[in-house]
């Protein structure tokens, strides 16, 4: 298929391979093996001399489909799948670091991945320098030519704080040769930011979020180009995670994709009428979002994303009104996760982020009184009038 097709056709089209019965939806293999013709066959494809289907832990026809789509819409030689965003998080860095290693992490990062960076890579003498990769004279002091790996986020989570990927990648590549940049791409998707064309070499993502779009599944991402995918999968998901993902998971996510582009222009639409309205808000004490021109990556995120999103966090006067906001909403959902139909609102101090101390809080730019919104596809009027009378029943 041409690459020069727009990405509301890509999503609906791209990388579709035909199948044996002519149906217009991938079918689910839902098997977990496949059978060879002959043993000369079976040892052939285990040798790698021979194309085709062994086990479904190493490869299954409609997942293989969802990745090639997923590899084409982030202009990637190669994407894998995982059963869960973490899964495909943990799988890469244990891929790609061993002990001694040093990596250089951005303080705001996803309760989990921070943990993972910050508590067990350094069980297994990986050394984790974590700082704010926005200040430009901390990065620089931070990567020594031995780093092995730069990690952040395109938008973080939950101070939606935007990183200038080029000026990180170049820097990186130029006094750590070898150095690999790896960038999660879960808030923006690709079709906000390709981290991959500004200089990044690995982008992972949770697709339980906007890529699947539908809050009924858990699925992650791998995408890089060969020499490293090969040995994500070959290592990473083959025997050290082994978090597949199943076949049904993945149809899920080639229907959700289909709608990727309409439902990201109707969230970041909504979320710009949002953001007007909380800034305007006076039980809101700052708002969080990368669209704003008082936001101190403002400049970066007109630069590197084609719309802004649609997160927000904001905070309030208090942790008090935060809470009763948190349980007065009622066409809003009291839920964690991201990137669904349904605008969902959550209490990052105590729910995805809990795991972090006070301090670590802090340092990342955030308190207990912040709320993290997830913008759906309501009505930006119905989402308003619902934070509206949270904040009247806050007060
Ligand atoms: N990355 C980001 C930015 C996330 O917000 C999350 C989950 O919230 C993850 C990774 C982990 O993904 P999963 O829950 O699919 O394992």
């Amino acid at each position: 298929m041409s690459h020069s097709y727009q990405e509301a056709t890509l999503v609906v089209h791209g990388n579709h391979e035909k199948n044996a019965c002519g149906a217009l939806a991938t079918p689910i293999y839902q098997t977990s093996t496949f059978i060879f013709d002959s043993a000369e066959q079976g040892g052939r494809r285990f040798a790698g001399q021979e194309d085709g289907y062994i086990y479904s832990r190493l490869g299954n026809p409609t997942t293989g489909q969802l990745e090639r789509k997923i590899a084409l819409l982030e202009g990637g030689e190669d994407c894998i799948a995982f059963s869960s965003g973490m899964g495909a998080i943990s799988g890469t860095l244990l891929t790609l670091l061993r002990s001694g290693d040093h990596i250089v992490a951005d303080n705001t990062l996803y309760g989990c991945t921070f943990s993972l960076i910050t508590e067990t890579l350094p069980k297994f003498g990986v050394e984790s320098t974590v700082i704010d990769l926005t200040d430009e004279a901390a990065f620089k002091a931070a990567v020594r030519p031995d780093t092995k790996l730069i990690y952040f986020e395109t938008i973080a989570n939950p101070s939606m704080k935007v990183i200038d990927i080029e000026a990180v990648a170049s820097y990186a590549h130029a006094v750590a040769p070898g150095c690999l940049v790896v960038v999660d791409n879960t808030f923006a998707t690709p079709l906000l930011v390709k981290p991959l064309a500004l200089g990044a070499d690995v982008v992972v993502h949770s697709a339980t979020k906007y890529l699947n779009g539908h809050g009924d599944v858990v699925a992650g991402f791998a995408v890089s180009r060969k020499e490293i995918s090969n040995s994500i999968r070959m290592v990473g998901l083959k025997y050290i995670t082994g978090a597949v993902l199943g076949p049904q998971e993945a149809f899920l996510i080639l229907r959700g994709l289909k709608t990727l582009k309409v439902r990201m222009d109707t969230i970041c639409a909504n979320t710009l009428k949002v953001v007007d309205f909380l800034r305007q808000a006076e039980q809101v004490d700052k708002v969080f979002f990368p669209g704003m021109p008082e936001h101190p990556n403002y400049e970066t995120a007109k630069k590197e994303l084609s719309q802004f999103g649609g997160m927000i966090a904001f905070e309030m006067r208090s942790f008090e009104e935060a809470k009763k906001v948190l349980n007065h909403v009622k066409l809003c959902v009291l839920a964690v996760s991201l990137g669904d139909c349904e605008t969902l609102i959550q209490h990052p101090a105590s729910m995805t982020h809990s795991m972090c101390t006070k301090e670590e809080i802090e340092a990342a730019g955030f308190s207990d009184r912040l709320i993290r919104f997830s913008v759906g596809l309501e009505d930006a009027d119905d989402i308003i009038a619902d934070l509206k009378q949270a904040f009247e029943a806050a007060e």
